[in-house]
């Protein structure tokens, strides 16, 4: 069974290849972006719905998270392969949401060290089993092989810089976000930011049932002190600060605003989804159709349970 595994798993690697699925840009020098698509998951995305990174040292790559799969992560590594010949040593986890840690198995074993946050390790462990479950169906034999696997000395404090061949990391927790423990890499020689989950572009973000609002929204102000020159959004492509505030952060304070006024003025819920329905500035994100009311919704919930 295993071995059946193993040469579906090599078929199908034969037929894709990183370039389909994923683009790969310079950002600034040592960093570079790993663009995936904006849909959902899907058997031929190899569930790589999200951006990720690399950064080049003279000692050895680093990447920040690790894709979705066994299967995923080696489309990652094919896509590193394209820039430098050199190895992948370090792996940095950003967040628990499926895409940015189910391929560190994958970096485990070739010997990479995989470095999280340690409350972001928690919340890995708490989505693990229910991440499995929903990608089995759509990756099917595309998660074969594949193990949750976390940090093995996850850092306790809310920051840890590495420095790897002269280059500094910093991985930063500066508030929960998408989900709670949620991190940023930060590198301050070339003030970019792989931001994770904290920031969506080109598409709407999803206020998940676990997603707490108020703190995405804070959270996300704390990253402007940065004043990042570049970022590498979670979702959508390479962009400015400027563009991350206009589609995440104005989207995340306009939330908070009209659903907390509406839930202290005791508006029924179904009335406030319906008034609330289009937000013309944020109608042209790819996804608003499908996630905006459900955002409205959940996010009065929230705010309903703090009354
Ligand atoms: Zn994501």
């Amino acid at each position: 069974m295993r071995s059946l595994f193993a040469l579906l798993l090599l078929t199908a690697s034969a037929t894709t290849t990183a370039a389909d699925v994923l683009k790969v840009q310079h950002v600034s020098g040592p960093a570079y972006a790993v663009v995936g698509p904006t849909g959902g998951r899907t058997y031929d995305n190899y569930g790589l719905n999200a951006n990720f990174g690399f950064v080049v040292t003279n000692d050895g790559v680093v990447l920040i998270d690790s894709g979705a799969s066994d299967s995923g992560a080696q489309l990652i590594e094919q896509a590193v392969a394209g820039v430098t010949d050199k190895q992948i040593t370090h792996v940095l986890n950003t967040g628990s949401q499926d895409h940015r840690w189910l391929g560190n198995g994958y970096f485990a074993r070739k010997g990479a060290r995989i470095i999280a946050l340690q409350r972001t390790v928690a919340t890995q462990k708490q989505f693990g089993t229910q991440h499995f479950q929903q990608l089995q169906p759509e990756l099917k034999e595309r998660v074969a092989g594949t193990k949750a696997y976390t940090a093995p000395e996850p850092v306790g404090s809310d920051a840890t810089t590495l420095t790897v061949g002269g280059v500094e990391l910093q991985l930063r927790w500066l508030g929960d976000a998408h989900f709670a423990g949620d991190a940023v890499v930060w590198l301050p020689q070339e003030r970019v930011l792989y931001s994770g989950d904290l920031v969506y572009v080109d598409r709407l973000l999803g206020v998940l049932p676990w997603s707490d609002l108020v703190a995405w929204r804070d959270t996300f102000h704390a990253m402007e002190a940065l004043a990042p020159l570049h970022i590498v959004p979670g979702h959508g492509s390479v962009c400015d600060l400027a563009k991350a505030q206009r589609q995440t952060g104005d989207y995340l304070d306009w939330l908070a605003r009209e659903v907390s006024a509406a839930a202290d003025n005791w508006e029924p819920i179904d009335e406030v989804v319906d008034r609330l329905t289009d937000a013309p500035a944020f109608r042209d994100l790819a996804n608003f159709a499908e996630l905006h009311r459900g955002n409205v919704n959940r996010s009065y919930v929230q705010f309903e349970n703090r009354r």
